[in-house]
């Protein structure tokens, strides 16, 4: 609001308007006059009074016409109407047009004074109430654009996320395909020259050791030990392409189970004297409880226990006794293979179990493998609702257990593609 504040004053009668325009300039206020209504309703429509007093009764024309003039141009202006007699239906009149106070003439000049004051008061919060909610709506106007420029990133940054997981799907699906196909398309060639070979092993070795009355022909020799190393890796390149066939069956929710009565302790047994025959550094052993029975599909299973001893030969290069252990457990059964190898430190106990994961430890890396048997283990297991998980203490060597419960329960199936 100006530093001085505008008055304006109307009032037919001259005297009337020269004394209060001199009582208020008094007061510093800038006072303009008038005694004429038809003037006045123009003076408020030209200009911003910060106050109109105005009597209620002029010559030409009624005080209300003013007080409504200055509604309809500056509805902030406060108007004090002034009237001849003190009754109360010239108060509610005056209250009605929206007057915010009225004197009776002739007034006190205290009365006056304090009247205009407190008008001038008002007017000044009234302005500054405005001020303050034109700022708000300011504030207001400012949030919702930023909240709408937020939500329209909002949706740019989703509609990105979405399409760059399309992608990433489409590219898993590329990828668990090719799996797929790769390895069907590598099982079937391996397959035929396994067979060859091994023919070609045997009649090999038979002119070699000289059968049918043919003299032993000693030549040969090197040709069957070459021909033997072809064959045991043929056999290495057929097992990692079934892990491969195992891992896109898993993948495409293709792996289907058997289910039947499983007696632990008995499978241990045949795995372990199986695989006894591939070293001669390793002394396996199997301790067990009698009755180490569930129901589990049998296949699947004896790949986990293959896997594991597998494992714990292959990571313990320096040989050393490695236990299979089975005995009941929670309800379940447990089977545990322990080594004494290279063991596994304590941060890779758990992403072992991830596909493809293979440690950077160069005593692991040294061995033959591409990631993939712990991580169809854990599938098998999971899917009969048991647990896998590894212990070691580093140096030591380590231990696999597996806890099967007596019957599958809800385990997690592989969610398909
Ligand atoms: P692979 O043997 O083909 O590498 P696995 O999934 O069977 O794949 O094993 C994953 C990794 O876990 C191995 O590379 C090795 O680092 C570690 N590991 C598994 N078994 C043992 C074990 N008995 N002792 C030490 N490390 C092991």
């Amino acid at each position: 609001m100006r530093e001085q504040p505008k008055v304006l004053v109307v009032d037919d009668e001259e005297s009337v308007v020269v004394t209060i325009k001199a009582i208020l300039q008094l007061d510093g206020y800038d006072v303009a006059t008038t005694t004429s209504g038809v003037e006045a309703r123009k003076m408020v429509r030209d200009q911003e009074f910060d106050l109109v007093l105005t009597d209620l009764r002029l010559e030409d024309g009624d005080g209300l016409e003013v007080l409504r003039a200055v509604r309809e141009h500056f509805p902030e202006t406060v108007t004090i109407m002034l009237t001849g007699y003190a009754s109360l239906e010239s108060a509610i009149q005056a209250l009605r047009v929206g007057a915010y106070d009225y004197l009776v003439k002739p007034s006190e000049v205290e009365e006056l004074r304090s009247t205009v004051a407190r008008g001038i008061e008002r007017r000044r919060l009234g302005l500054e109430l405005k001020s303050r909610v034109v700022e708000l709506e300011r504030a207001n106007k400012e949030i919702v654009d930023l909240n709408s420029s937020l939500q329209r990133r909002i949706d740019e940054a989703t509609a990105e996320l979405k399409e760059r997981y399309e992608q990433l799907k489409e590219l898993d699906r590329m990828k668990s395909q090719f799996l797929s196909i790769a390895s069907h398309e590598l099982k079937t060639p391996i397959t035929a020259m396994s067979g060859f070979l091994q023919v070609a092993l045997r009649r090999v070795r038979r002119m070699s050791d000289g059968e049918g009355g043919q003299p032993p022909n000693e030549s040969l020799r090197p040709v069957l030990e070459q021909l033997e190393v072809v064959y045991r890796q043929t056999g290495k390149l057929a097992r990692l392409i079934d892990e491969l066939l195992d891992v896109s069956r898993i993948q495409t929710g293709r792996i289907e189970f058997r289910y039947g009565d499983v007696d632990l302790g008995e499978l241990a047994d045949e795995v372990a004297m199986r695989m006894q025959l591939t070293t001669t550094t390793h002394q396996i052993k199997v301790k067990r409880e009698n009755g180490a029975v569930v129901t589990a599909d049998r296949d699947h299973i004896e790949q986990v226990l293959n896997n594991l001893v597998t494992n714990a030969i292959k990571y313990s290069p320096g040989g050393g006794s490695i236990v299979i252990a089975v005995g009941r457990d929670d309800g379940g059964v447990r089977v545990s293979v322990r080594d004494q190898g290279i063991g596994i430190p304590e941060k890779e106990l758990e992403s072992i179990f991830g596909l493809f994961y293979r440690s950077p430890d160069r005593a692991a890396r040294d061995q033959a493998g591409m990631g993939l048997g712990l991580y169809i283990s854990k599938e098998i297991v999971n899917r009969h609702g048991g647990r896998i998980w590894a212990e070691s203490n580093g140096e030591g060597g380590s231990t696999f257990h597996v806890a099967l419960p007596r019957v599958p329960v809800g385990g997690t199936p592989p969610t398909p593609k």
